[in-house]
């Protein structure tokens, strides 16, 4: 890999693709150009990159000629159509769909976990974790170093702007008109969201959990390397723009302590302990808001399993949960 590449961003003009701007920007990673992937109804439109004006192009299987990496954030429909033409064209494609993460052959990493991972790439496509198994495993990892990870029960609180910019008009849509006394529709959301909390995220499976719940557990898996790791997930929507927060109940192989618990992220990248529910600090999603690291907070021995733990993590889902780590992948390259 060159030591400045091409770097191209496929969903350039989405919550995530401005994102990835934003952090290949502020990083000031080193690359030789930016190319800005959008559909038709985008090419055209100008953007800033560095103090230079950069035309958004429409994709083509043809976009890719020249590029070393490419961000794709575009859905999994566009990376299961281009995302193999363009690693076919040489490219290093870093995708942050769902389409490629199960697939053995494709790395799923979290650059503060398995940054090793990131380096076998046999079909030249790395997948990123799903946002809320990302915001949970930086909050997991470090006590899984420390006391070996048995068994999560989860439960998130995610924001609206996981849905894409669709999600955050229909929550404010929705604020305004039952401010007004006025009718509205539920378009994003199978139920209002506005003063609502939304226990459905994604589709239901055979199973009763939701594709977004089966996430937390097939991709912790992989990302730690635990194939028995035992996962129960329940998925919520919230009103709340940005952030996801996850409440997690973790089990242990040996004894937890709370202090030994807080002591393990000492030194850890991405993620502070923010624990002093008495004087009111504990992690909330605008604490997170447009930052980079994830909040963890309300660590408490839990009183129902052996060797178990409780605590609540917070992060940002459109930065560490998607746009952050994808460039940091890249810069694992
Ligand atoms: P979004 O705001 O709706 O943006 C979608 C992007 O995809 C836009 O740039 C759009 O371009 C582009 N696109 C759509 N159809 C296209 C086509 N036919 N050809 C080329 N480009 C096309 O969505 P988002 O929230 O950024 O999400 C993008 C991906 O990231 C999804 O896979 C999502 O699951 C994942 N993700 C999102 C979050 C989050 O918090 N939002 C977190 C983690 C992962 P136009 O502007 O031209 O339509």
């Amino acid at each position: 890999m060159s030591e400045t590449p091409k770097v191209a961003i496929v969903g350039a003009t989405g919550a995530v693709g401005e994102e990835m701007r934003l952090c290949l920007e502020e990083r000031n990673f080193p690359l030789e150009s930016l190319t800005l992937l959008a559909s038709a109804r985008s090419a055209g439109k100008k953007m800033t990159f560095r103090g230079e004006e950069i035309t958004v192009q429409e994709l083509t299987h043809d976009s890719f000629q020249g590029i070393d990496i490419a961000l794709f954030s575009a859905g999994g429909g566009i990376s299961l159509t281009f995302g193999p033409s363009a690693a076919a064209a040489g490219c290093v494609v870093i995708d942050n769909s769902s389409a490629f993460r199960m697939d053995p052959e494709v790395p799923l990493v979290v650059p503060e976990i398995n940054p090793e991972a990131a380096k076998s790439a046999p079909k030249k496509i790395i997948a990123n974790p799903n946002c809320s198994t990302i915001i949970a495993l930086m909050g997991l990892a470090p006590l899984h170093d420390a006391f070996g990870l048995r068994s999560i029960i989860a439960s998130t609180y995610q924001a609206v702007s996981g849905s894409g910019a669709q999600g955050i008009v229909e929550l404010e849509e929705q604020v305004k008109a039952i401010a007004n006394g006025e009718d509205f529709e539920t378009k994003v959301y199978p139920r209002q969201i506005a003063f609502n909390v939304i226990p459905q995220v994604d589709a239901f499976t055979d199973n009763g959990y939701t594709k977004e719940e089966l996430k937390m557990l097939n991709e912790g898996r992989k990302i730690l390397g635990l194939p028995e790791l035992k996962v129960s997930c329940t998925c919520v929507r919230v009103p709340v723009y940005r952030s996801h927060s996850i409440s997690l109940t973790a089990q242990f192989e040996k004894p937890v302590d709370v202090e030994a618990a807080k002591a393990a992220f000492a030194g850890r990248a991405g993620v502070q302990v923010k624990d002093d529910p008495e004087n009111g600090l504990f992690p909330v999603p605008l604490d997170t808001t447009g930052q980079d690291d994830c909040l963890v907070g309300r660590i408490r021995k839990n009183t129902v399993f052996k060797n178990a733990l409780d605590l609540w993590v917070v992060g940002d889902q459109v930065r560490k949960g998607a746009a952050l780590n994808a460039v940091q992948i890249a810069e694992v390259l």
